[in-house]
């Protein structure tokens, strides 16, 4: 694998920390877990786009890109971190929102990542209602951007396209890296997985380099079969990019849907569980939306005896702690 060959440029605090989680390791009774701080990467309070944003931003500048344009729902990391870096680099970003969840009021709609967005600099063109094509209103408007001269460059919903997923087959790279300076062998990956790009980057990266480490991914959102075909893809298309040899077997595609509970953005009780559980027994701070329902099912899947006490089992924490305020109301009615 030669990542060095694809342009890139550097937002990020890499590595991040991997870290053991052992209190809660102590009170779960199960395997040791450990934590990837992809939450750490920086940039705008950090999170897991941040790599993804290294490669796709400089192949935006490789291509002569005057403006950014970019799609996600109202409390969208990859939106806020879109802005953030491309301001870095003196780009504007135009966004595209998606009132992909309606039911949490006035912090929803104005705190937490959208307030950031608007801090930041980024321009949101339109909020547009759930269901909407997100795809075909970018293009629309860098078709419209074309006309007038300008040279848009679009970045798809999570920044989920091969360039986009290199950022995680260098996070492969990186856990490779740091599992071997640790002495540690690791029997899973755990991380919340929506767009598939960081499950599909992690796959490619960890498989084209026959670690054979497992990967598996907490769905937010599509049911097993569906979000296992598109990580599957993705993950393909991004072995094909890095010219990789063979190809990606099917079977190590692993995703986990039982945790998504009424919908994306729809914290359940077992999310909510997990939030407090990591901050008052570790100090760290999950999302509502991701990490906060990948922990929960890895918490789920312990309590059930799926693990053996001498295993190692390494969480990525994606970020997304900017969101937490845009769920206030329904933190604090949140009573155990
Ligand atoms: C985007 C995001 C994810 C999901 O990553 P994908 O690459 O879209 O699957 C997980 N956690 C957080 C906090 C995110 O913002």
């Amino acid at each position: 694998m030669h990542l060095s060959r694809f342009p890139r440029l550097h937002f990020g605090h890499f590595p991040t920390p991997l870290e053991p989680l052992d209190n809660l390791t102590r009170h779960l009774g199960g395997p040791r877990i450990w934590i990837k701080r992809d939450d750490c990467t920086g940039l705008a309070t950090g999170g897991n786009k941040t790599r993804k944003l290294e490669f796709l931003l400089a192949d935006a500048q490789t291509k002569g890109a005057d403006v950014i344009i970019t799609q996600g729902a109202t409390q969208s990391n990859h939106v806020r971190q879109t802005i953030a870096a491309a301001a870095k680099i003196g780009l504007p970003t135009h966004v595209f929102l998606e009132k992909r969840v309606t039911d949490f009021g006035e912090d929803y709609q104005r705190s937490g990542n959208i307030l950031l967005d608007d801090l930041l600099g980024g321009v949101i063109e339109q909020h547009l209602p759930a269901g909407t094509d997100m795809q075909q209103a970018m293009e629309q408007f860098a078709g419209r951007l074309r006309t007038e001269g300008r040279r848009p460059y679009v970045i798809p919903g999570g920044g989920s396209n091969p360039v986009g997923a290199l950022g995680y087959v260098a996070c492969a790279e990186e856990l490779l890296w740091q599992s071997s300076q640790k002495r540690l062998r690791i029997d899973q990956v755990v991380h919340a997985t929506g767009s598939t790009g960081t499950q599909a980057g992690l796959l490619a990266g960890l498989n084209a380099t026959n670690s054979g480490i497992p990967v598996l991914g907490i769905s937010v959102r599509a049911p097993r079969e569906r979000q296992e075909e598109n990580v599957y893809q993705l993950a393909t298309r991004t072995w094909q990019l890095l010219e990789a040899r063979g190809e990606l077997p099917r079977e190590k595609v692993q995703v986990n849907s039982d945790y998504v509970g009424d919908g994306y953005g729809l914290p359940t009780s077992g999310t909510l569980e997990a939030l407090r559980l990591l901050a008052r027994l570790e100090g760290i701070l999950l999302d509502p939306v991701y990490s906060g329902k990948g922990m929960a099912g890895l918490i789920d899947l312990i309590r059930q005896g799926r693990y053996s006490s001498d295993q190692n089992i390494v969480f990525i924490h994606t970020g997304g702690s900017a969101g937490l305020f845009g769920y206030r109301q329904l933190l604090e009615k949140y009573d155990d």
